[in-house]
């Protein structure tokens, strides 16, 4: 548990330093507010979720009337941490058997490998999965899913070339006659032909939708955390496209700056507003191995932020 904070840890340095270097001077003036306003947006927080953190920090000072920067630093804690604990909510299995994933993600956002640590997490839970190759397109990307199939020794469902909304309904299926507890449909990521991506998604959707009674359960986006408001432009694409109920970040032990989290929450907080429901982070990556997929956890997440 300790190694994966600390990888999390290291991976947030940088931007971690920056915010906390605002905190180490003796006054709160509005230096500190500009200099903290730039760090979060190096940070890649964004313009909304910067701003939201500021108000919210310069409210609370005032209530507080404290007069101590590293109290200032313990509030932004506070205020961060409230901003991104709606993102933290398990993944729950074993309402419907089986319970159906899609999961999508442009290329080289690390869906595949997601895929083969979250079945490793499910398996270490005694369920049975099932994974869908619906990268039909691409002989690679086919391969790089077995082999993670042969790692966690479960079954797959692949075809070359063939049709990838038939390859799902045709796993999910299979699922149900091998009595699987989850199902889960790697698709193609292939961003270069976006319109033509979104279209083959909605149709990947459409039929695990025919193939069973609510599926499919999950629709799970990763995005890579290095990307800053980019990854945030894409989970409002992929939601778009096909309504997404879960998001995995991935490399944040890398050089990933972390604050597009809260640009992740404050776009939640926007659709709560509307009366839609969350969309949650349910992992978030640290590594490149099997169990370097961790739970999100908004605390957690902000001390590493911020230390
Ligand atoms: P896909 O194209 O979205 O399926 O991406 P892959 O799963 O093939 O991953 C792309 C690269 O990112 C690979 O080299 C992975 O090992 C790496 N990767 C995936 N997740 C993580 C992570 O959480 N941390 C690090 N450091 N690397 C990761």
């Amino acid at each position: 548990r300790t190694s994966w904070l600390n990888k999390l840890k290291s991976g947030l340095a940088r931007t971690g330093s920056s915010i906390a270097q605002v905190f180490t001077g003796t006054r709160i003036d509005d230096a500190l507010y500009e200099e903290l306003e730039a760090a979060l947006l190096m940070a890649d927080a964004g313009v909304g979720a910067t701003q939201h953190l500021l108000d919210e920090l310069r409210r609370r000072v005032k209530d507080t009337r404290c007069t101590d920067p590293a109290a200032v630093k313990a509030l932004l804690m506070e205020v961060l941490t409230e901003l991104l604990q709606p993102l933290e909510a398990p993944l729950q299995i074993g309402a419907t058997q089986p319970t159906v994933m899609m999961v999508a993600g442009v290329n080289g956002a690390g869906k595949t490998t997601s895929i083969g640590k979250l079945t490793r997490h499910l398996a270490g839970m005694d369920c049975k999965v099932l994974l869908a190759a619906a990268d039909t397109f691409r002989a690679a990307a086919r391969e790089q899913l077995s082999v993670w199939a042969d790692r966690n020794r479960v079954e797959i469902v692949s075809q070359e070339g063939g049709d990838p909304a038939a390859v799902c309904f045709d796993a999910v299926t299979a699922g149900k006659a091998r009595g699987c507890d989850v199902v889960i449909a790697d698709t193609a990521g292939r961003l270069a032909t976006q319109l033509h991506l979104m279209e083959e998604l909605r149709k990947i959707r459409r039929s695990l939708g025919r193939s069973m009674e609510g599926a499919p359960h999950e629709v799970i986006l990763v995005v890579d955390g290095n990307t800053g408001q980019n990854a945030l432009t894409q989970v409002k694409a992929f939601d778009e496209a096909i309504q997404l109920t879960g998001l995995v970040v991935t490399k944040l032990d890398g050089t990933a700056k972390g604050g597009v989290l809260a640009a992740i929450a404050l776009w939640n907080r926007e659709r709560v507003a509307q009366g839609k429901p969350v969309v949650p982070v349910y992992f978030i990556g640290v590594g490149e191995k099997l169990e370097d997929l961790q739970t999100f956890n908004a605390r957690e997440f902000a001390q590493a932020l911020l230390s």
